[in-house]
């Protein structure tokens, strides 16, 4: 598929491409294999006992055994054996860094050979299954104990479901007016296409026993102690909410932007020839964030696209995969930079200047030697942070919240998953491992007789 780029007219500027640009530009990056390409790709499957695939699955889904009922043509029970463990399989499989995680530790990931294509065979087998309509579980008989559920995110969604197949009644609070989270809000256009994350969230919503209350923030609604005091059990799942800070002289001026909101009015428009892009773009950051804006902004019609990250190549949070891509859409990528002052022009970003960066004693220091780099909108890509009130005595490390294996909190019938706590990954897959996780933990902890918990305000 041909992607293009590159429009001519200087600053930051709408409608950079044709209607036919726009779509070839932000089109299924993977589209779905067809049953041919599904049974040679399975075939390919040594189908191995010790399956290390599995192992570096963060939902330890049984990879040879779904893989082989696609090659005996079998795709829904396939799809069974995807959501028996991950119920947000559809999503893992257009998101997943897997060159990182099953597909990285593949047997056949040798340099004579390529590993077997897990990712797109798990879409295959979901995408079947979720066209159909097929739900494959029913609830437990009702326990009456209720559960709530702060934020609709993949650790929230995925704790809901597993919480409801158990029996139990679920309320998901969510401060946005959609679900999904950064399903919805921040993957990147091109992987997760046709409103797939809305089709989503209704797939795993349809078990029933789950009702999601939008426009409900916790810290601004209501608090910690109102939850504890109204259900039975209480699973925190609000993920990264705030943005790192910028701190050089020019940041206020008109043209420097936070990726996150970038890539997510990207994510919500119907028409991306409404959204201003730049001529010359810079990004600021090394993780997929970074690389995601990236590349979108490339996609718009931005001519040049330079990612400035203040370490090394191997230091990047993006996988090398994401970066080659980045690099295959034309965007370059330079290291050891670090942004020193933005340089404005009648209030607009005219330009940054950075700073060359090195290791000195096992430290990130700046060389003094400096440069300029033309821009006219910078994007900020320097990491989320939690950000979020109401929550009483709760436990925090490194600004995160605190939890055990289980992900119990502090607080005795509170427990927390997916990119709040502090052993989050930053991953789809592991906010979902953590929510399905947390949510058998409840369903023992209720099933044991939890006393409903009495957080402090
Ligand atoms: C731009 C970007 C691109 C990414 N791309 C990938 C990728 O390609 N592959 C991958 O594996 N991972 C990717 N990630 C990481 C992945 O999206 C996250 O790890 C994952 O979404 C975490 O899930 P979560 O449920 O913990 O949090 P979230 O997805 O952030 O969901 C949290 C939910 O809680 C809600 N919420 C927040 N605060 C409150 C509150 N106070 N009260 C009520 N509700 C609240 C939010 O509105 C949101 O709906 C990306 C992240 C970003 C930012
Ligand atoms: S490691 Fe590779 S070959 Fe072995 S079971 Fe997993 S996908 Fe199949």
């Amino acid at each position: 598929m041909e992607r293009l780029g590159s429009g001519s007219q200087a600053g930051i500027a709408a409608a950079r491409l044709s209607q036919a640009q726009y779509d070839a530009n932000f089109s299924d990056l993977h589209p779905r294999l067809d049953k041919h390409e599904a049974l040679v790709a399975s075939d390919r499957c040594y189908f191995c006992y010790d399956a290390p695939c599995m192992t570096a699955c963060p939902t330890s889904i049984d990879i040879p055994l779904f893989i082989r009922q696609i090659s005996t043509g079998n795709p829904l029970g396939s799809a069974k054996t995807i959501f028996d463990q991950n119920i947000l399989g559809g999503m893992c499989a257009r998101v997943c860094p897997t060159e990182t995680l099953c597909e990285q530790a593949c047997v056949r990931n040798t340099a004579e050979d390529k590993p077997v294509e897990i990712g797109k065979l798990q879409r295959y087998a979901t995408d079947i299954a979720m066209e159909q309509g097929r739900q494959f579980y029913n609830r437990a008989a009702s326990t009456g104990k209720t559960v709530a559920v702060v934020g609709a995110g993949p650790a929230g969604l995925a704790a809901a479901h597993r919480l409801a197949v158990n029996g139990h009644s679920v309320t998901v609070l969510e401060a946005r007016k959609k679900s999904g989270g950064l399903n919805e809000f921040g993957i990147a256009t091109y992987k997760s296409v046709d409103n797939f994350a809305q089709r989503e969230v209704d797939y795993v919503t349809a078990i029933g026993g789950i009702e999601i209350e939008h426009g409900k923030a916790l810290g601004r609604d209501f608090s910690l102690s109102d939850l504890t005091g109204k259900y039975d059990a209480v699973f925190l799942g609000m993920g990264l909410a705030g943005v790192n800070g910028l701190d050089v002289e020019g940041n206020n001026l008109d043209g420097v932007e936070d990726a996150v909101d970038f890539i997510a009015s990207l994510r919500q428009t119907k028409d991306k020839s409404v959204l201003p892009i730049g001529r010359r773009v810079v990004v600021l950051g090394g993780g997929m964030t970074a690389i995601d804006a990236a590349i979108q902004a490339k996609l718009l019609g931005a001519e040049e696209v330079t990612i400035c990250y203040r370490r090394g190549k191997e230091n990047m949070n993006a996988s090398t995969y994401e970066q080659d891509l980045a690099t295959a859409n034309g965007v370059i990528i330079r290291h050891w930079l670090a942004p020193k002052s933005i340089i404005g022009k009648d209030g607009k970003v005219a330009g940054i200047e950075v700073e060359y960066t090195a290791m000195a004693d096992g430290r990130l220091v700046g060389t003094g030697e400096t440069g300029i780099i033309a821009a006219d909108q910078i994007f900020k890509a320097i990491g989320q942070n939690f950000s979020a009130s109401g929550l009483g005595a709760l436990q925090f490390e490194r600004g995160k919240i605190t939890v055990d294996l289980e992900g119990r909190t502090s607080i005795e019938g509170v427990w927390a998953g997916g990119d709040c706590i502090g052993t989050g990954e930053d991953l789809t897959v592991s906010a979902v491992a953590q929510g399905r996780d947390a949510a058998e933990s409840i369903n023992r902890a209720l099933a044991a007789g939890l006393q409903p918990a009495t957080a402090v305000a």
